[in-house]
């Protein structure tokens, strides 16, 4: 289980390790807004397992970082699923994977925003090489779309009941309905 940490403001930031949300408790630079589970014992003391965590300063995040493509989150947004032919992890062939494809290539000035990269297999991404879709006749299954935070953190390891309710709280029912139905 991982904790999920929230700036001072309330919004709900990024999952981080129960160890790491302990340091920052310790440290006083976050407090405990919920705990949930075995308590976690050191040599010295006793502390609630975090659920929850609130930065007792608040944190700028740079959009920059906040968009920063990891392939974790990149594979998520995309379910695992080649855009091209539809496969998924689990249909590959033994030396194929997924890989990162530019939708425009970087070396014809694509970027590596999230409106450029797909999850691609392999042999897809082999294909289309440094083509732009129409030149390979190549059309992803659904256009590239940044998403949001939340959904990634939903897609790659699911929140707990106390967590989604920090997600209501910040992005209202409708978010959290959303993200339930995925
Ligand atoms: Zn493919």
């Amino acid at each position: 289980m991982r904790c999920l940490a929230l700036n001072a403001s309330f919004e709900p930031l990024t999952m981080v390790p129960v160890r790491r949300a302990l340091r920052l408790v310790i440290d006083r630079k976050a407090e405990i807004v919920e705990s949930e589970g075995q308590p976690v014992r050191s040599e010295r003391l006793e502390l609630p397992r975090p659920a929850v965590i609130r930065l007792v300063k608040f944190v700028h995040v740079p959009r920059r970082f906040r968009r920063q493509v990891t392939n974790t989150f990149l594979f998520a947004r995309d379910d695992y699923r080649c855009q091209f032919c539809g496969r998924t992890q689990r249909d590959l062939r033994p030396r194929e994977c997924l890989t990162r494809d530019h939708l425009v290539p970087l070396s014809r000035g694509g970027t590596n925003g999230w409106t450029n990269v797909l999850t691609a297999c392999s042999g897809c991404n082999t294909r289309k090489g440094n083509l732009l879709p129409e030149e390979a006749g190549m059309q992803p299954l659904r256009p590239p779309f940044e998403p949001h935070f939340v959904h990634l953190a939903w897609a790659v390891r699911r929140l707990t009941l106390t967590q989604s309710k920090y997600i209501r709280l910040f992005y209202g029912a409708d978010v959290l309905a959303t993200l339930e139905a995925l």
